[in-house]
């Protein structure tokens, strides 16, 4: 029998995945109110916006913007932007991306789909990225890969520490192979980075899957993640189908990857100032020990 006739390259006819325990969104009511996607409370979207987007009930952390982020963890007008014109081209003619990209700037309000720049935490300088999940689910393209290249070789040369908060459905197809090695790049930034003994933290938020799972995500000295944030490289169903094999209660999650030792802290989003403070002034002082 072929290998046709088995099956084997049948694309499945499958909804996109959800995985349990990770937030669901908060569904909009009306332009006041909105439904917590977990708990199904009702909530004040300005009461919701003032809890860094955490539902005060059971405490389900939904998607925040790049710049909602960063406002929410640095220090009140510290924040510099960084290669701010970086933008993606359309390498490889892929028919629509053009107009996808357009959509997703009108809609996002950026040109790309991280922030990066400098800044201060609890007065500690550091060069810091966040991904956009408004901006085509934070995927990384050639311009993604290459800010955050940069903004790594910007911190080895001024010897800052680097935050990054990922967030990212993966590699962006309409920039095929290109996209993809952008995982090399800026592991190679990464390497250099480290080599020199300076300390990178990566928060990791839902969703972080694909490529940059596989790159940048996982190449920090400290990794803390968001309280059920879905974490992985291929989706639960695809791994089922591929090693034929169920998977375990949880699989993918922020606690299931705390349990097996991938990830080192979960932080609640509205304690991310005060921890990652306080690994700053850790990191600080071993520094100045080191100098002697
Ligand atoms: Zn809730």
């Amino acid at each position: 029998m072929s290998i046709f006739k088995k099956g084997l390259f049948k694309r499945p006819n499958v909804p996109l995945e959800s995985q349990e325990g990770a937030p669901e969104a908060a569904l909009p009511e009306d332009g006041l109110w909105l439904r917590c996607g977990r708990c199904k409370s009702m909530l004040l979207s300005a009461e919701l916006a003032q809890n860094a987007q955490v539902c005060p009930k059971c405490g389900a952390h939904f998607h925040l913007g790049a710049r909602q982020r960063i406002a929410g963890i640095v220090d009140q007008g510290s924040f510099q932007e960084l290669f701010a014109d970086v933008a993606a081209g359309d390498p490889l003619d892929f028919p629509g991306y053009g107009a996808k990209l357009e959509k997703a700037r009108r809609q996002s309000g950026e040109i790309e789909a991280v922030v990066c720049g400098r800044a201060r935490i609890q007065d500690r300088p550091l060069a810091l990225f966040a991904m956009d999940p408004g901006f085509m689910m934070g995927s990384m393209g050639c311009a993604v890969g290459e800010k955050i290249a940069r903004l790594f070789e910007f911190a080895l040369e001024q010897r800052l520490p680097v935050l990054g908060f990922t967030v990212s459905g993966g590699a962006r197809m309409q920039e095929g192979i290109l996209s993809l090695m952008q995982m090399a790049k800026v592991s190679g930034a990464v390497r250099r980075f480290g080599e020199a003994g300076l300390l990178y933290v990566c928060v990791l938020t839902d969703p972080t899957t694909g490529g940059v799972t596989a790159s940048f995500a996982m190449e920090a000295d400290v990794t803390l993640a968001e309280p059920g944030a879905l974490i992985g490289f291929a989706g639960p169903r695809v791994i089922e189908q591929t090693i034929r094999q169920r998977l375990p209660q949880g699989f993918q999650t922020a606690e299931f990857l705390l349990e097996k030792g991938f990830v080192d802290r979960i932080v609640d989003r509205r304690a991310q100032r005060e921890e990652i403070g306080r690994l700053l002034r850790l990191y600080g002082e071993a520094d100045a020990w080191k100098k002697g």
